[in-house]
C-alpha cells in the first residue's frame, strides 16, 4: 500500500510522520508545491495559554494544558533541533477582583503585578 500526502508543512509532515511511525511497512510520499519559505507554517506562532472550552471540568483542562506544555518544552529543550523558540506574552487583568485563575501553578510564570512591575513592563494603567 502506498499513501500520498499533499503538502509539506505542519499539516502534511505531520500526517506522513506519524502514518511512517504508526505504519512503518507502507511507503509514504510527500508531493508539494514548495517545501521552503513560502509556506504559512515556517513563518507561524503557536500560543499556549489554558482556557475553558463549554462545560469541560477545570482539571481536565488542567490536565490537558499541563501535557501539552510539557510536550511543547521537550521540543524547545529537545536535542533535535527543530527550530522553535520560546517567547513570552502576557495576559493582563485589570479587574482588582479578578479571580486567581485555577491554571495559575501551571502557566510558567504567573504573577500579580503591582503600579510598579506595570510601570516597569512599559504597560499603561489603561491598558
Ligand atoms: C503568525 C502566525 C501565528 C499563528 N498562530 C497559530 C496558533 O497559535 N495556533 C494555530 O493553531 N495556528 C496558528 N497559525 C496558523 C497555522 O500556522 C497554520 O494554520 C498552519 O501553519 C498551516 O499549516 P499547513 O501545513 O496546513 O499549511 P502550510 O504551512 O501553508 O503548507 C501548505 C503546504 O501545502 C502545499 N500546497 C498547497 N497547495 C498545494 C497544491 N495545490 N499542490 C501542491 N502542494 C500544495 C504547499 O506548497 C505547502 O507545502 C498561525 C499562523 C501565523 C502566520
Amino acid at each position: 500500500m502506498e499513501v500520498v500526502v499533499i503538502g509539506a508543512r505542519i499539516a502534511g509532515l505531520s500526517v506522513a510522520f506519524q502514518v511512517t511511525k504508526c505504519l512503518p511497512f507502507i511507503n509514504v510520499t510527500v508531493v508539494a508545491e514548495t517545501f521552503g519559505f513560502s509556506t504559512t507554517s515556517f513563518n507561524c506562532g503557536g500560543l499556549w495559554k489554558p482556557y475553558h472550552v463549554g462545560d469541560t471540568s477545570p482539571a481536565l483542562v488542567s490536565r490537558w494544558v499541563q501535557v501539552s506544555l510539557r510536550h511543547f518544552m521537550e521540543v524547545y529543550h529537545g536535542e533535535d533541533a527543530a527550530g522553535v523558540q520560546q517567547i513570552t506574552g502576557y495576559q493582563l487583568c485589570r479587574d482588582p477582583g479578578c479571580e486567581v485563575p485555577h491554571w495559575h501553578n501551571i502557566c510558567l510564570s504567573f504573577a500579580t503585578l503591582n503600579e510598579t512591575n506595570l510601570r516597569i513592563m512599559g504597560i499603561p494603567k489603561n491598558f
